[in-house]
């Protein structure tokens, strides 16, 4: 999460609130294979049917809780491009869309190629914020754009068979089509970043440029 992109006072959208709870759950095996929830709804699942974590909803309630990311606003940025610190829609160029990222460049020749991006894109004038507000961004983290980010995963908790409930076992990525996924009990919304290249934010911002 980029909490260095905040103004004083400024909660970035994502973050979870005191008020903002986790709701009890009763996992139980799917008929079809995989997990489901014993008093299971319709929006307990996304589009691609994998089963999500409930958190309830009191966006400005109590406390921000900046160690905490809220499953649904993260889902909902990441699914719709949103920016992960004001909630408008992400910058978008011919280049892809904008991913503050931290640098780690040393992980792998061609990061973030192929990179599983677990926090959603934001837009310029946030990206400006961080970079302006927080020296150690510059270092220690990256812009970049992806202009192909169509695979979808999800993070969660890996569940197996188990008597009399399915037992939770890992946190795993897993790609939302693939058969494990039904074993998931998905709290982020993940998304693959390809096609990358590397932003000078000073340049597209018109920021000093760090010494
Ligand atoms: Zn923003």
């Amino acid at each position: 999460m980029v909490e260095a992109a905040t103004r004083p006072g400024v909660v970035p959208y994502i973050t979870a609130w005191s008020e903002e709870q986790y709701a009890r759950f009763d996992v139980v095996a799917h008929p079809a294979g995989g997990i489901a929830y014993r008093d299971e709804v319709p929006h307990d699942r996304d589009a691609d049917g994998v089963l999500w974590a409930r958190m309830t909803h009191a966006r400005g309630q109590g406390r921000p809780d900046f160690g905490r990311v809220h499953f649904g606003r993260q889902r909902r940025a990441m699914r719709a491009l949103l920016c992960q610190v004001c909630g408008g829609p992400a910058s978008r160029t011919d280049e892809g869309v904008l991913w503050l990222l931290k640098d780690d460049r040393a992980d792998w020749p061609g990061w973030p190629e192929g990179m599983a991006a677990t926090h959603p894109p934001v837009c310029l004038a946030c990206a400006r914020t961080a970079a302006r507000r927080c020296p150690h961004l510059r270092g220690g983290c990256v812009a970049v754009r992806a202009r192909e980010f169509g695979t979808r995963a999800v993070y969660g908790s890996l569940y197996r068979p188990g008597v009399p409930a399915p037992v939770a076992a890992a946190e795993v990525i897993a790609a939302s089509r693939e058969p494990r996924a039904r074993w998931v009990l998905a709290t982020q919304m993940v998304r693959v970043l390809r096609q990358c290249s590397f932003v000078d934010l000073a340049a597209e911002t018109g920021l000093p440029r760090a010494a």
